[in-house]
């Protein structure tokens, strides 16, 4: 049985202040955490007070980050590490968003980089996968996400993989307040299952979580959950504000 989980990915919004008041908003929401586990990835800057709030306040809330460097540490201006990562509180990287993807270029061997360098670091990581319209509109949906998978995966030895989280997001759902129908996210869900079955086994794959992410809302949430293999939700737009994201949470009220 795998446990739902919804995470907000905040991108580049809200600053210190407004990071912690939601940080805060969610910590004192009513959500059963037995039910349902639950993560933000506020901006680099937000990480450190954010972790200080939910510490102090014994938030069930987990933090994560939007990106990280391939790199453990040196010149590389502008850059975060792991270790950094870590003596910030995060517990979980997010890794190939669609947005490093097209607009930093980062192509699979860098994501595969990072993914590694976090789970060797002890992190917990969300995988993101998923094709353009462009490519949908080709047939080449299913081998472009699938070829995400396995390359973002290239040498993850199995007892690692169980801390690994997949997130399939259409690129073309993006922020664009398309999504994909339950039906046809279930389907994405079910054929990245199979692979993950060949490469890991049918145990190992059952125990991974698939989420979905692009343009979830307190209105669709409940449609996608309720297919088999969608496991929970990535979140942007619709996880900067507090009422939407805690009834995305409570999807099941
Ligand atoms: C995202 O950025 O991961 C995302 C899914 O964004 P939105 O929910 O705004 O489409």
């Amino acid at each position: 049985m795998r446990k739902p989980y919804i995470v907000g990915n905040w991108k580049m919004n809200l600053d210190i202040q407004q990071g912690v008041e939601l940080a805060a908003g969610l910590t004192f929401s009513e959500y059963n955490s037995d039910a349902v586990d639950v993560a933000i990835a506020p901006s680099f800057v937000s990480l450190a007070p954010i972790n200080y709030y939910l510490n102090d306040n014994n938030s069930t809330v987990a933090l994560a980050a939007q990106n990280v460097s391939e790199h453990e540490e040196g010149a590389f201006t502008g850059e975060v590490s792991v270790s950094m990562l870590k003596s910030a509180g995060v517990s979980t990287i997010i890794v190939g968003h669609s947005e490093r993807r097209a607009i930093y270029n980062e192509d699979d061997e860098a994501i595969n980089k990072k993914l590694r360098i976090a789970l060797s670091n002890g992190f917990e990581v969300i995988l993101c996968v998923g094709e353009t319209l462009f490519q949908r509109d080709a047939d080449a949906a299913y081998d472009v996400v699938l070829s995400q998978i396995a390359l973002g995966l290239n040498d993850v030895p199995i007892d690692k993989i169980e801390r690994v989280t997949v997130a399939y997001e259409p690129v073309w759902a993006i922020g664009t307040g398309k999504t994909a129908t339950p039906a046809d996210a279930q389907k994405m869900h079910a054929a990245i299952r199979e692979k993950l079955k060949s490469l890991y086994g049918p145990v190992m794959a059952g125990k991974i979580r698939i989420l979905y992410g692009g343009s979830v809302k307190p209105q669709n949430i409940k449609g996608l959950m309720n297919q088999p293999d969608v496991d929970g939700a990535l979140v942007g737009g619709a996880s900067l504000k507090y009422e939407d994201f805690l009834s995305i949470i409570n999807y099941n009220d």
